[in-house]
């Protein structure tokens, strides 16, 4: 035990507390004595409740939320920083759904619009870097033409092309989109997604589950519960999926608390969820572009509040592309164990107005993760260990 003495505006707490994580430098102090009860709460590893997620978000004492969630963080990691080799594939952004949130999506034959003939889709996935990839992210628009099976063809052509290659694809959203338009349920499309060889899901179209904010920025997305159900459904016939929450445009601490508690008890329901991804609005480009973007301290609690609130989802990842990649490689000493890939082309943010590079390679990552002073680690999209030569890969099961 240490004692640990902290003042506060002419008071001085004494603190007894365990000793701190072997990779900790230095104890916990903070001078917002609510966020006392709060750290007896993770170091005994209780569960946080509503009521301190707010704290989390009120507090200016950022240090000691950060220095909360690193503990947590190398509990459960050590030193270890997660990063994979993947390419982002996009085969549409023809979308009917004109979220205010996107500038991505553009309505059919309108100037800007494009849909990947599948070979244009398979040339595309085999372009880029010359390392070799373990993953790829589809995501796209809500095509009122398109039909489930170019979808399905696009996932088994990948499959037949590259077969040692992960496939995340297709967010909740565009599962209930599919499932509607060819008229299936939300289970027997996951099914047929997953014969056709969709290894996960990738949690994006999660946005922010409050109907009042959801209204406003994607009201012609399903909802949050619907979001869930998919996601559940996706859980129960065994295909992993990551989460996200759009963060930094109209919502408030309320509706940013709520999500996570939903996630949270979902993920306590099927345990199916893999990593946690909070994700930067970029209001560049959308309707809502007379918002701010967020500031690196909104990026930075965000990580280290996710860290604490979400008790039961393995991995929060910094996903650089979103925060930038020094935001990123800070957030490793703040709870964010995983920065995301190599990404080679990504359209979604960029669109939006993003000024990070639309790749990194796999040297960067390493360089970002190893100044942070942690241990990079290539993962697949299962967090399993890669090892690599100059052009293949090998994975540690
Ligand atoms: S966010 Fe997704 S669903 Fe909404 S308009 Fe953009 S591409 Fe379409």
């Amino acid at each position: 035990m240490t004692t640990l003495l902290v003042e506060f505006r002419g008071w001085v707490i004494i603190e007894q507390m365990p000793n701190a994580h072997p990779f900790q430098t230095h104890p916990f102090q903070t001078d917002d004595p609510r966020l006392i009860p709060i750290k007896d709460k993770v170091l005994a590893g209780e569960r946080l409740t509503e009521a301190d997620a707010l704290v989390l978000y009120g507090t200016g004492d950022i240090l000691a939320v950060g220095w909360l969630a690193n503990w947590v963080r190398e509990r459960m990691h050590g030193d270890k920083a997660y990063f994979n080799v993947n390419r982002h594939i996009n085969p549409t952004n023809v979308c009917v759904a004109a979220c205010r949130l996107c500038a991505f999506g553009r309505k059919k034959d309108t100037p800007g619009a494009y849909t990947m003939a599948l070979e244009e889709a398979f040339q595309t996935a085999a372009s880029g870097y010359t390392e070799a990839v373990t993953e790829f992210h589809i995501v796209g628009g809500l095509h009122p033409d398109l039909p489930f099976q170019y979808f399905l063809d696009l996932v088994s052509g990948l499959k037949e092309r590259f077969p040692q290659v992960h496939m995340k694809a297709f967010t909740m959203v565009e599962v209930a989109y599919l499932a509607k338009r060819s008229k299936l349920t939300i289970r027997e499309t996951l099914v047929k997604m997953k014969e056709a060889g969709v290894d996960s899901l990738p949690g994006g179209g999660a946005e922010i589950f409050s109907d009042r904010v959801r209204h406003i920025i994607c009201d012609h997305k399903i909802d949050g519960d619907q979001w869930l159900d998919t996601a559940r459904l996706a859980h129960q016939i065994g295909l992993k999926s990551n989460a996200t929450m759009l963060y930094g445009h109209i919502e408030d601490d309320e509706d940013r608390v709520d999500h996570l508690l939903k996630l949270r008890a979902l993920q306590d329901e099927t345990g199916g969820f893999q990593t946690f991804i909070p994700l930067a609005f970029h209001p560049a480009n959308t309707p809502l572009q007379h918002l701010f973007t967020t500031t690196g301290m909104d990026d930075i609690k965000q990580i280290a509040v996710s860290r604490l609130v979400l008790d039961n989802f393995p991995h929060i990842k910094s996903y650089w592309q979103m925060m930038t990649p020094k935001i990123a490689q800070i957030s490793l000493r703040f709870g964010a164990d995983d920065i995301d890939g190599t990404v080679v082309e990504e359209k979604i943010y960029h669109d939006a107005g993003a000024t990070t590079p639309q790749g990194l390679r796999r040297h960067d990552l390493v360089r970002l993760i190893q100044e942070a002073g942690r241990e990079p680690i290539e993962r697949d999209t299962l967090y399993r260990p890669v090892t690599r030569t100059e052009t293949s890969f090998t994975v540690s099961v």
